[in-house]
């Protein structure tokens, strides 16, 4: 009965460049733990992200249907960023955030 707003998971103060780490703790409930997710998706068109192991961009090659895997990072359970490593990177950067999954 109690109304919980799914919309409190998913809005990060988006001007949040300084840690401030306390604030109000929404209590989070138990069984419900934000973690980094990878996700190995094909590079689309238009890409135009460096991959943070390599640095090089991660580009979207005609022909190639190359891999990416799609990195959402969460640290106690905030969502902090989006990170877009190639498909070998992820592997060669030993899985960082965990091991990619299909999307
Ligand atoms: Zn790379």
């Amino acid at each position: 009965m109690a109304s919980r707003s799914p919309a409190a998971t998913r809005a990060v103060n988006p001007k949040s460049s300084t840690t401030k780490s306390e604030g109000r703790s929404t209590k989070q409930s138990a069984d419900q733990v934000w973690e980094s997710r990878a996700v190995i998706k094909l590079i689309e068109a238009g890409s135009a992200v460096e991959c943070p192991y390599c640095l090089e961009r991660v580009k979207f090659r005609a022909r190639h249907r190359d891999q990416q895997v799609i990195c959402n990072v969460y640290e106690n359970g905030v969502w902090q960023r989006v990170e877009q490593y190639h498909l070998e990177c992820y592997g060669d950067a030993d899985s960082p955030h965990g091991e990619a999954v299909k999307a």
